[in-house]
């Protein structure tokens, strides 16, 4: 079997179970691998150390398969690797219940790198993100569908990492029937929603499984509220907060077609349509507006999109989540709570949180932090692999005589 032999010294991340070959840790490719191909990983003295998918456009150069020199990588090993997913869920309402919206395969933490997997009632989304991940696509598609008894695995590979790994945008039915225009899944809570999803054309896999939890949480807390959801996609925080009583909702985003299927989910929820407003606007610039027009807010939501795709966007990052929180600080009463959220892996939970200070500091608010939040349990976060604790929120509360 091809092989990459690692320069001295560069084994000792793998030792520690960290599943990336960066190239600057490759001494020379043994052999004439092609993209996707199993490689030996061996350390500068000879050791085995894993098999990986071998990656050569990207500077993750290979993604660890296993750790065992007797393991093949083969469709029995994926199997394994879907079932120990699987059942790792199990306890999840979000997977036992037949219509749940659930994240079934996040990547490196069910070992499984570059490959995401997320069912919607019946309707399976798959996305194939690395080299490895595209070799095993349609294996891992039909063992899903063997796994899970959907009726069909739909393809969204078309995130714009896989311009890394060399790879073109590919999206299209793989296995099974057409899904429907719109899949009706359903997100537990209290009292649980109905979400639409456009699984073809919306964002991501058709929603954003990773704020479930969170989504309960502000039903939980919205009574009597007056609610701004800044960046509400397709209404998850926005139905969640009307569902658990808010007063009146204005959610804004820039997508006009997140929007309209947010609006069908409300009608969907039987929630009533005139406590809310949807608008279509530049957080940025309406959050501004929204403070010219004296308007605040007893929650407000801040979940933007990944503003630091990579460790080089984080000064830029920084600054951007900066300007957005301290919009919404000036919108918050005293008193009132902001949910604010980032999903760039490149931001670590002290850097957001240093930020939020000082966003609060030059919106003049003396807030305290009430809770951390992170994604929901579908979404594992293995110790091994720090960046895969992506998603991460504060709970900030104004204080009463804040200022
Ligand atoms: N809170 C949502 C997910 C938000 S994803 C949920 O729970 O489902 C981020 C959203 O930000 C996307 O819907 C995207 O359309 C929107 N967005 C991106 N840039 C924006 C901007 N400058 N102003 C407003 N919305 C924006």
């Amino acid at each position: 079997m091809d092989a990459l032999i690692l320069k001295p010294g560069k084994e000792k991340s793998l030792q520690r179970r960290h599943p990336w070959i960066y190239s600057g840790a490759v001494a020379r490719v043994k052999g004439e691998p092609a993209a996707g191909d199993t490689v030996r990983i061996v350390s500068a003295d000879g050791v085995f150390l894993s098999h990986a998918a071998y990656s050569p456009a990207s500077r993750i150069r290979a993604r660890v398969w296993n750790w065992s020199e007797a393991e093949a990588v083969d469709e029995s090993l994926m199997f394994q690797r879907l079932r120990a997913a699987l059942a790792g869920r199990e306890s999840l309402e979000a997977f036992r219940h037949p219509k749940g919206a659930v994240r079934l395969v996040h990547g490196e933490s069910d070992g499984l790198p570059g490959i995401i997997a997320d069912r919607y009632a019946e309707t399976i989304v798959l996305q194939c993100l690395s080299a490895g991940a595209e070799r095993w696509r349609k294996t891992i598609a039909g063992q899903l569908l063997q796994l899970t008894g959907c009726a069909c695995v739909y393809e969204r590979s078309d995130a714009e990492v896989r311009q890394m790994e060399g790879l073109s945008p590919r999206h299209g039915l793989l296995l099974g029937a057409e899904p429907p225009e719109r899949v009706e899944s359903f997100e537990p809570g209290s009292p649980g929603l109905r979400f639409l999803a456009d699984v073809r054309r919306g964002q991501k896999t058709g929603l954003f499984l990773d704020q479930r939890d969170s989504r309960a949480l502000i039903g939980s807390v919205a009574r009597g509220a007056d609610v701004l959801d800044v960046f509400c996609y397709a209404g998850g925080f926005s139905l969640a907060a009307l569902a658990g009583g808010a007063r009146s909702v204005l959610a804004l985003d820039s997508s006009g077609d997140a929007l309209s299927v947010a609006r069908e989910n409300m009608a969907l929820n039987g929630l009533p349509p005139d406590r809310t407003e949807w608008r279509q606007a530049d957080a940025f610039k309406a959050l501004r507006l929204l403070r010219d027009q004296g308007r605040s807010f007893d929650l407000i939501i801040v979940d933007p999109p990944k503003f630091a795709p990579t460790a080089a966007h984080v000064e830029r990052a920084a600054r951007a989540y900066k300007d957005i929180n301290l919009q919404a600080f000036k919108l918050l009463r005293p008193g009132g709570a902001m949910a604010t959220f980032s999903c760039s892996g490149a931001v670590g939970i002290e850097l957001f949180q240093k930020i939020l200070a000082g966003a609060a500091l030059d919106a003049g608010v003396t807030a305290t932090v009430e809770k951390r939040l992170m994604a929901a349990p579908d979404h594992p976060v293995s110790l091994s692999f720090p960046e895969s604790e992506y998603l991460k929120g504060l709970v900030c509360r104004a204080r009463i005589d804040s200022g």
